[in-house]
């Protein structure tokens, strides 16, 4: 994060080469479009003639180098003053006309980003464009069955009869619906390890091919899933899919409860775009980027299909790029950043979970997915759809006022109820001497549902019952010597920080008072588990948290362990709730719903509802109905409630009001800025200054702080933040710039780095 930050700080420290002249204007030009010289900008004027021409993007062409020669190049930035010597600039020689180069769409999306979120342009382009791979092509091994279907289904047979042969027996069964199946997607994201593919290629099972290029899977004709949209599907799809032929482009919000089939909508109007000649780009939270949603894109889509995720090398990002711009796939599913797929002709933006948070970008530029998806349909006439079953009050506020087209989607896809809810009031628990994590009705069921062989889900937000070492006997909590933050007990007797990494050992003693009373609370979801195995002897239980999927796709190994039945009860933090879909699930249990609630961040009572409503939406997707029994200290409370009634819109109506009252997002817009310094006091001026900045350039708007960081110190720099508030988002634009020039031009305090975040998702 510090890395990328210090950028900030570097473009500060060029000065203006003489001083401003007026009436003259200075481009700023780029003429290799690839990742590692994009800091080389050459600088030329830019003609009184062509000013109304040249802007962020344009393409252009320039005499260069000694001979005059003339090349194309790009426009990324546009200033008054000029940074070297007038008199040895050249001019832009003209614009290239109707220019509409995938370059130029993106380079004008680098600069929505650094002109809404602010950052420098360098770092905007850096976020737009991909790193050109160095790397040697490497193989890729394909995995395909070396015997016949029949055979396959018999030696499948056999198998089950074994025990523990289950990745052999998962890899087995892909391979009779898929003909050739992908190394890394059978490693990756079906869990099956290499010894077991090797084992099977030593029996004669299987083959192992080596190929130059990635294949999608093959998908055996016989195995696709015929689905006919049911009525309001079907009435949803028609509805952007006529405008879309009539030439009207808007952006929808699609607000379908939980299971009510919103993918089948995504994918009927993604191949109406395709049968148009367009692409299209489809952004899923990465933590519900699993193999059945990625099977689902391929199983309908094939070859045109490609996918993204974070843990691919720069260069396999790049190859995916580079497909997406030689026409290769016409479409590219991935999460955040995959909306800077190079399609040139794009027609269709898809936001599945709108809601989600990891649609902002937690590094500078601080982007959300969502404005900026809607700006890059803008550039070429893409329509633009948001789903949700719990849509974020930004976008709900924007289709009731008319600025996105609202469809609702009220019933599940298959007429499946919606699972029934019930409240316990956990005071009355406690009244009635149950001091257990589980109340009476919630166990009772439990008990019911294992006898009935279907599967239980219990849900505990984690935040709040850390692991952190803390002393009985006065309190004192061991942090890290170099962040703000509590050290986290680590098996081994270590305690190690979340942040920097920095280990130690555990201490017997309280190092503040020398009482022997010093130890942790346990996380609680691992206690949890342990009362689930006191109270159901014999239970199966899976685990899935920050501890248990550390490894590297340990989320993915515990879901498909949970979908084949392997656990009766999948105890989580929010990571189970995220639009897995388990049809043997009849029972969720969600163990305090409060812990969220009392976070304090004007997002609680939002996010409370969302996961609330994601883990009903859990319970009974399959032919039994459903039942979640929400666990609170607040039976009252709105969110609480609302979600317990799957009443979205009684949510958002109190949740406006508040937001109103109070005058935060959607009903204003909050600048948050962050100064930060390994030497505190240059911090805490620099602050200062800056607050006092923003007081002269918009003596009424709203200023907090300067204050702590919420995390006051990380890694040994220490962090101040101010926000600023206000109702029209431009004040706070003006305020940033305002904030840029000054430390353009501040000569002291070179070693503080600023760096702003638009309408926070989280305190800063
Ligand atoms: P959502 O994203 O709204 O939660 P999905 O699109 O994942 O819902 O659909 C939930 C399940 O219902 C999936 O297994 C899907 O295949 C199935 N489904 C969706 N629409 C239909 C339909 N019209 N007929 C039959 N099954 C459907
Ligand atoms: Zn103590
Ligand atoms: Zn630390």
């Amino acid at each position: 994060m510090f890395k990328i930050n210090s950028f900030y700080h570097i473009e500060y420290k060029k000065k203006p080469f003489c001083a401003k002249i007026v009436h003259m204007k200075y481009a700023d030009i780029i003429i290799d479009i690839s990742h590692e010289r994009l800091d080389k900008t050459f600088e030329y004027i830019v003609p009184t003639e062509l000013e109304n021409q040249v802007f962020e993007g344009v393409q252009v062409v320039i005499p260069f180098g000694q001979g005059n020669r003339a090349i194309t190049g790009y426009v990324v930035g546009l200033h008054d003053t000029p940074e070297f010597d007038v008199t040895k600039l050249k001019p832009i020689a003209r614009v290239v006309k109707d220019s509409i180069a995938i370059e130029s769409q993106l380079i004008s999306l680098a600069a929505f980003l650094k002109r809404n979120y602010g950052s420098t342009m360098n770092q905007a382009l850096k976020t737009v464009i991909p790193i050109k791979k160095k790397q040697n092509e490497k193989l890729k091994k394909e995995i395909s069955l070396a015997i016949s279907i029949e055979q396959a289904k018999i030696e499948l047979q056999e198998m089950m009869t074994k025990r523990h042969a289950i990745g052999k027996e998962r890899l087995l069964k892909e391979l009779l619906t898929i003909d050739v199946l992908d190394w890394e997607l059978a490693t990756k994201k079906l869990e099956v390890s290499s010894t077991q593919i090797r084992d099977l290629e030593k029996k004669g099972i299987i083959r192992i091919n080596e190929v130059r290029t990635f294949r999608n899977p093959h998908i055996n004709e016989g195995q696709r899933k015929h689905i006919v949209l049911n009525e309001e599907q079907e009435a949803a799809a028609e509805q952007i899919k006529a405008d879309i032929d009539t030439g009207r482009k808007k952006t929808y919000l699609i607000h379908g409860v939980t299971g009510s089939g919103k993918t089948e909508v995504y994918m009927d109007v993604m191949e109406h775009v395709i049968n148009m000649g367009q692409q299209v780009i489809v952004l899923i939270p990465e933590i519900a980027l699993t193999y059945q949603t990625v099977m689902r894109f391929y199983t309908r889509f094939g070859d045109k299909v490609s996918i993204l995720n974070s843990r691919m090398s720069p260069g396999e990002r790049f190859d995916q790029f580079e497909r997406a711009k030689s026409g290769e796939i016409s479409i590219m599913v991935g999460p955040r950043s995959a909306l800077f797929t190079p399609f040139a002709n794009l027609g269709l933006i898809i936001i599945d979970e709108e809601h989600e948070t990891s649609y902002k970008s937690e590094v500078v530029p601080r982007y959300h997915a969502r404005e900026t998806a809607v700006f890059r349909a803008s550039l070429t006439g893409a329509t633009v759809i948001l789903g949700s079953a719990t849509p974020s009050l930004e976008a709900y506020s924007r289709a009731r006022a008319g600025e996105y087209q609202l469809i609702e989607l009220k019933a599940r896809a298959q007429g499946q109820d919606m699972a029934s809810c019930e409240i316990v009031d956990l005071r009355a628990e406690l009244a009635s001497g149950n001091r257990s994590m589980l109340s009476r009705r919630l166990k009772e069921l439990m008990a019911d549902r294992l006898a009935k062989k279907q599967q239980i889900m219990l849900f505990l937000n984690r935040r709040g019952l850390m692991g952190f070492v803390s002393c009985r006997a006065c309190g004192h909590v061991l942090k890290c010597p170099h962040c703000d933050v509590a050290l986290h007990l680590h098996n081994g007797g270590v305690m190690k920080c979340h942040y920097c990494g920095f280990t130690t050992r555990t201490v017997k003693t309280c190092p503040s008072c020398g009482s022997k009373y010093i130890g942790s609370f346990k996380a609680g979801t691992q206690r949890l588990e342990e009362i689930v195995k006191e109270s159901f002897p014999g239970v199966r239980v899976l685990r899935m948290d920050a501890d248990t999927t550390s490894g590297k796709n340990g989320h993915e190994e515990i879901l498909s362990a949970f979908a084949a039945h392997e656990a009766d009860v999948l105890i989580g933090t929010q990571m189970i709730v995220k639009g897995h879909d388990f049809a043997n699930v009849t029972l969720v249990g969600i163990i305090a719903a409060d812990i969220s609630l009392n976070e304090s961040d004007y997002h609680s009572g939002e996010r409370t509802f969302q996961l609330l409503t994601q883990a009903v939406g859990r319970a009974g997707r399959g032919s039994e109905p459903g039942i979640a029994i929400i666990q609170t200290y607040q039976p009252d409370n709105y969110a609480v409630v609302a979600s317990a009634n799957q009443d979205y819109n009684s949510f958002y109506e109190q949740e406006f009001a508040y937001r109103r009252l109070l005058s935060y997002p959607p009903c204003s817009h909050i600048l948050g800025i962050q100064v930060s310094s390994d030497k505190q006091k240059d911090a805490v001026s620099q602050a200062d200054i800056l607050a006092s900045l923003i007081r002269q350039t918009d003596p009424k708007i709203v200023i907090m702080g300067p204050e702590d960081a919420y995390i006051g110190k990380l890694k040994d720099v220490y962090r101040r933040v101010i926000y600023v508030k206000a109702d029209e988002y431009d004040r706070l634009v003006t305020v940033k710039d305002a904030i840029d020039k000054f430390l353009l031009e501040q000569k002291q305090y070179r070693n503080t780095t600023t760096w702003f975040d638009f309408d926070p998702i989280s305190t800063i």
